[in-house]
């Protein structure tokens, strides 16, 4: 029996490290990818679809409004896009270039990362705020939320929050110092589900804008994430992420989702349009959210201890190796499997044995954040039922050739 990627000559992998978007991110249950079928027969007005989304991500997070995004990065280039041009369609037009606007974003200096890139795309400076002493192994402290307020000036557009169990200051201080300032909040919340109560905690502590992914733990589209927070600005966001070839008389977007009334005009394509969502997108997105929403978070920890337990058990007496089941405290205490390298094996040896997995038959990816301790991860997010044998024949048989 032959799969549609065998069809294109493409090898199907055992993903053990996560919904990683270099991995295609994770498995969709069957409902969404239903969903997605079903919502692709028929052509709707994007716009009324958007606001429906709109309502459901509202009810979910607490939030005034939401936006299906491509993803959390487009979610925060549309954020930010939003927090400059606000409702000027004049503003929307020109960007990215931000000349004569608010166009700085203020941002702790530990919580810089290879995703604010998507922020600086609108076109505006990250301004970093504090020293990181706590990382750098001399000291205790890092950015205090006096230093954001202190780094706010008139061109500051917005805030970038990126939300971790580590990160420093605490959110409900940063939302204060910003406030403060009159300066809206952007959460890059990304990763940040499970838990669940996080879909509506970053609202609660005074978030304006919180991007989520889709992909990731939430079970949607690959391609698909969600930005959720003040009216007007999801509206913002929406109007410079909408393909937006209409007449101005024919253009008729729900009112509650878009206030026509409040426009002198319409923008042209925006700064977004090249983050577009699509229908299916738009549907998965909503029927993962509500399934998400629905699922008690012991029944779904214990789906996924289960899972990986499987694996932790078939790995017993694994030569030069300690093996143990583990909770990841960074990540809602997500059931894992550490795989330890022992004396005799030196981390180099942890590195050719991923490299092993990754280049075999079936390929196996870990998660190789603890490769210089030695330590390969394995996570059950994105396996299926069949994969922890599998997974511990391949680690047999490269140990035992190694
Ligand atoms: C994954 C991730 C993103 C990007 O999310 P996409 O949905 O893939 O666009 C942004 N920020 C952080 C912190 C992430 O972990």
């Amino acid at each position: 029996m032959t799969n549609i990627y065998e069809r294109l000559g493409v090898r199907t992998i055992i993903n053990a490290q996560g919904p990683a978007t270099r991995l295609s991110g994770g498995i969709m249950a069957p409902e969404v990818a239903a969903a997605m079928v079903e919502a692709s027969r028929h052509c709707v007005d994007i716009a009324e679809l958007q606001a429906a989304a709109s309502r459901a991500i509202a009810e979910a997070t607490g939030a005034e409004a939401g936006l299906v995004t491509s993803g959390a990065a487009a979610g925060l280039l549309l954020g930010t896009a939003a927090c400059v041009a606000g409702l000027d369609p004049g503003k929307m037009n020109r960007l990215p270039d931000t000349s004569g606007m608010k166009n700085e974003v203020v941002v702790a200096r530990s919580q810089r990362n290879f995703y604010d890139h998507a922020v600086r795309a609108a076109g505006v400076r990250l301004v970093e705020a504090g020293i990181a002493d706590r990382f750098s192994g001399a000291g205790v402290r890092d950015c205090e939320a006096w230093e954001i307020a202190d780094a706010v000036t008139e061109r500051t557009a917005a805030v970038l929050y990126v939300a971790t169990p580590w990160s420093r200051p605490a959110l409900p201080e940063v939302t204060a110092a910003a406030h403060g300032k009159g300066v809206p909040v952007i959460v890059d919340a990304a990763a940040q589900l499970p838990p669940a109560g996080n879909l509506r905690r970053f609202i609660a502590e005074g978030a304006d804008l919180v991007a989520f992914s889709g992909g990731k733990a939430l079970g949607g589209p690959q391609a698909s994430g969600i930005l959720c927070g003040r009216r007007d600005l999801i509206a913002s966001a929406a109007l410079q992420m909408l393909d937006q070839d209409a007449r101005w008389e024919l253009w008729l977007p729900p009112a509650d989702f878009i206030d026509k009334s409040r426009l002198p005009g319409l923008p042209q394509h925006g700064i977004g349009r090249p983050c577009k969502a699509g229908k299916e997108e738009i549907v998965g997105l909503i029927t993962a959210l509500r399934l998400f929403v629905v699922e008690d978070p012991a029944a779904r920890r214990a789906r996924w201890r289960t899972l990986i337990g499987r694996l932790a058990d078939s790995l017993q007496n694994l030569p030069g190796c300690a093996v143990a089941l583990v909770a990841d405290s960074t990540h809602d205490d997500m059931p894992q499997v550490d795989v330890t390298f022992q004396a005799g094996r030196s981390n180099r040896a942890a590195l050719d044995v991923a490299r092993e997995l990754q280049t075999g038959n079936p390929p196996i990816y870990v998660n190789t954040g603890r490769i210089e301790e030695g330590v390969l991860r394995f996570g059950p997010m994105c396996l299926t039922e069949d994969d922890p044998p599998r997974i511990a024949a391949r680690l047999r048989a490269v140990l035992g050739a190694a």
